[in-house]
């Protein structure tokens, strides 16, 4: 967008350019001097303005050289004078069309860019929006996530924390298991040696069993030996007996004998005692025995029951492993939600550094947005600077625009006189173009225009005057050399515009032309033009407010033709009084008019209108609807620039005067003579008070005619006035038409009103 706009410089260069396009034509700057130090009496220079100073210097420029009597030298110097005027407000006029132009593309750029930036606006506030609701609800996720996050990081923790303990369950487990196996370990080795020492106990017992079944074996020998000892003692003593008588031999045999029984005897002895040791013994043996069997049996009932706590500590590890197998599963999966979770962490956590990105970027482009918006601001700024200044520079140039076309006014007379000859009518019988008449317009570069001839009676009168309209002046063409009079309005001055001339000369149709586009007359024309440039005006601040009445003055009698319930037939006895009166300030109120506020060209339209029906006409040989009356049309015009403080009061009159011919003419009798006469006598009060302004007076006769005395403030002073003179061209009109001709010759020469620049320079 910034590539589409030219940079700031080349706007201000773009205006000097357009400046030097409108001012620099033809010739240099010295041209216009040298025309004025020439006092315009070489050829009309072609006059060229390059500035401000030109113009002034134009101003200020003053009339010298030819007496007061040199009429023709002045006319030439004014002529020139005025040319270069006209060259110079052309020039105005092309420099303000440039700068509306100007104004106008500005304002359209301006319009364009303001909307342009709302939009820009709108859619940025939107995209913040929307960047805004996605920022608030990435933040509601992630928190989410966060939250789920944490629980699920709390949740770990208590996992983690519970497969610790089982972990510490386990390792115990173990290490009791570690403890059983080596106690089991210790009470095999224990159960091992105790099978040892009870196969010990066994084998000794079994010796101990051998060694008894021994001892057994050699008492039962015993026992034998001494049965055999008995017999033997038996045999003995049977021997003794047959000894006996060997006794006394054997006596001594015998004592011997018993000797060694008795030895034999204690040996028995000895052996039963040792039999009662060994049985003892035994005895002692079995109860060792015992004791090793009872010790067997007691270790029996410790490995069993080792071997039962045994099988319990295996079931316990059992069931431990399997506890352990469980948890570790339980953990395995902990472990994947673990992982799952940290996965979807992970994602979230990269969806929200995309989020975050976006965010970063969106930040970019507001910003971006931002200086795109400062700019355009800027630009904005730039181009309202601009816009002031150009619009500054119009209302510069507006100023110098009245000033000069004032001072074109008042050097062209403050009374200026168009004539315009009306074309044959049809109902004459007459072919097109002015054969009916001795009229002739002559073609000289000089003149061409401006005079008008006149054969009569063999005699040719020359009038000229500031222009001439022949047959074939459209309204339009007529209006376009009054629109600057019509424009002094605005600008604040009093302006009347006359229309003169004999009965169907085509004053009305000057004035007020017919109904349709082309044959709008100067009054329709005037307002159209008033409410179109004060609206335009609007642009630098003007506000307008305007009054429009109408009244007709009829018998020396003033008649209100906008009253309400008005009847179509004059009444002399209405108790309106209608009195002039005139304040200090130049202000005129007529008491009881009807003064309508108008807004628009049709609320005008419509006044005109009812005026038109209300108008006075009566009968004359010359025209059926001849208006008998003079027909003012006022509209009084306000305004004020609320920019500068500037406030301007102008006034237009718009004056349709009753028929100016001759009495003989009319031949009227009595109530149409008394009008005659009137309108005959208010005529010539106007011409003696426009005759007594230019002369400068000390008495102007205003309050001889109703007439003057009403547009007194507007005649005179710095008001302008023009009188269209309007002619017939018929043979049979010629004698009215050569007075009407003379009457405006007359007022042509005439210079009422003090040119400005005598007074003041202001405007
Ligand atoms: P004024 O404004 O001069 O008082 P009006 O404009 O009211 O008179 O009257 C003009 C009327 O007179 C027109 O309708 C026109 O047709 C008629 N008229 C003007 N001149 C002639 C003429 N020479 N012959 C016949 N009718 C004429
Ligand atoms: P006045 O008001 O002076 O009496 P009018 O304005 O009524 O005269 O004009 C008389 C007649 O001549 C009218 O019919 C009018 O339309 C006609 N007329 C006057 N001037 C022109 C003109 N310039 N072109 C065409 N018709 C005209
Ligand atoms: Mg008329």
């Amino acid at each position: 967008m910034a590539s589409s706009l030219p940079p700031r410089g080349s706007y201000l260069e773009n205006a000097g350019t357009a400046r030097r396009e409108m001012g620099l034509k033809v010739a240099p700057r010295r041209n216009v001097l040298s025309a004025i130090n020439n006092g315009g009496a070489e050829a009309a220079p072609v006059v060229e303005f390059s500035g401000r100073e030109d113009v002034e210097r134009l101003l200020a420029e003053k009339m010298k050289g030819k007496s007061k009597n040199d009429f023709k030298g002045r006319v030439e110097q004014m002529s020139d004078y005025i040319k270069k005027l006209r060259a110079c407000i052309r020039w105005y006029m092309e420099l303000e069309d440039g700068y509306l132009a100007e104004q106008e593309k500005l304002r359209g750029t301006l319009d364009a860019e303001n909307s342009r930036h709302t939009q820009l606006e709108a859619q940025l506030s939107n995209a913040i929006e929307e960047l805004k609701a996605a920022n608030l609800d990435l933040t509601r996720r992630c928190e989410n996530l966060e939250e789920t996050l944490s629980r699920e990081k709390s949740e770990k923790l208590i996992a983690a924390e519970s497969y610790e303990k089982e972990m510490q369950e386990r390792e115990l487990a173990e290490s009791s298991r570690d403890l059983l196996t080596v106690d089991l370990e210790r009470v095999t080795h224990d159960a091992k040696r105790f099978s040892e020492q009870l196969k010990m106990v066994q084998d000794t017992n079994k010796r101990l069993q051998e060694y008894n079944t021994s001892l057994q074996q050699y008492n039962s020998n015993l026992q034998a030996d001494a049965s055999k000892s008995g017999e033997t003692i038996s045999k003995l003593q049977k021997e003794k007996s047959a000894m006996m008588e060997t006794m006394a031999a054997l006596r001594e045999c015998n004592n011997s004998m018993s000797s060694q029984l008795e030895s034999s005897r204690a040996s028995q002895q000895e052996a039963i005692r040792v039999k009662e040791e060994l049985r003892k013994e035994v005895e002692c043996f079995r109860a060792e025995l015992k004791q090793a069997r009872d010790d067997r049996d007691h270790s029996v009932a410790q490995l069993n029951n080792l071997n039962i706590e045994l099988a319990n500590c295996k079931e316990q590890i059992g069931r431990s492993s399997k506890e352990c197998e469980s948890m570790s599963t339980k953990v395995s999966a902990l472990e994947e939600t673990c992982n799952t979770q940290q996965d979807q962490i992970q994602t979230l956590q990269k969806q929200l550094a995309v989020a975050t990105e976006k965010l970063k970027l969106a930040d970019v482009t507001a910003i971006e947005a931002m200086t795109g918006y400062e700019e355009q601001k800027e630009k904005i700024k730039y181009l309202e600077e601009r816009l002031a200044h150009a619009e500054s520079q119009i209302v510069e140039g507006d100023e110098l625009r009245k000033k000069l076309h004032n001072t074109i006014l008042e050097l062209k007379g403050n009374i200026r006189v168009f004539c315009r000859v009306r074309p044959l009518l049809r109902f004459h019988g007459d072919s097109n173009g002015l054969e009916g008449a001795s009229i002739s317009f002559p073609t000289s570069v000089e003149s061409a225009g401006r005079a008008i001839d006149l054969m009569n009676q063999g005699q040719k009168l020359s009038f000229s005057y500031d222009k001439v309209f022949d047959h074939n002046a459209s309204q339009e063409d007529v209006f376009v050399e009054i629109s600057q009079l019509v424009q002094s309005a605005l600008d604040g001055y009093k302006v009347c515009i006359f229309a003169y001339g004999q009965t169907g000369s085509g004053k009305t149709y000057t004035m007020m032309g017919r109904p349709g586009n082309d044959q709008k007359g100067m009054i329709p024309r005037s307002l159209e033009q008033i409410f179109k440039t004060s609206q335009s005006l609007e642009s630098q601040g003007w506000e307008y407010f305007m009054q429009a009445s109408m009244l007709e003055i009829y018998n020396e009698s003033i008649r209100d033709l906008l009253a309400p319930g008005r009847p179509n037939s004059f009444d002399m006895s209405a108790s309106k009084q209608y009195t002039i009166k005139h304040d200090p300030h130049g202000n005129t109120t007529v008491s009881d008019l009807t003064i309508i506020d108008v807004f628009s060209i049709a609320d005008v339209t419509n006044l005109l209108e009812k005026a038109s029906h209300s108008r006075s006409v009566g009968k004359t040989q010359m025209n059926e609807q001849s208006s008998r009356s003079h027909f003012v049309f006022t509209l009084k015009i306000s305004g004020s620039n609320k920019n500068t403080g500037q406030h301007v009061e102008g006034i237009l009159n718009l004056i349709d005067l009753a028929g100016s011919e001759r009495l003989a003419k009319s031949s009227s009798t009595g109530d149409r003579l008394k009008e005659t006469q009137s309108i005959n006598k208010s005529l010539s009060a106007l011409s003696d008070v426009i005759f007594a302004i230019a002369k400068g007076d000390d008495h102007v006769p205003f309050r001889n005619s109703k007439l003057t005395y009403l547009l007194q403030p507007c005649l005179g002073g710095d008001s302008k006035a023009l009188m269209f003179v309007n002619i017939s061209p018929e043979a049979s009109s010629v004698g009215e038409t050569i007075c009407s001709l003379r009457f405006a010759s007359r007022v042509n020469a005439c210079e009422i009103g003090i040119p400005r620049r005598r007074t003041s320079t202001s405007i």
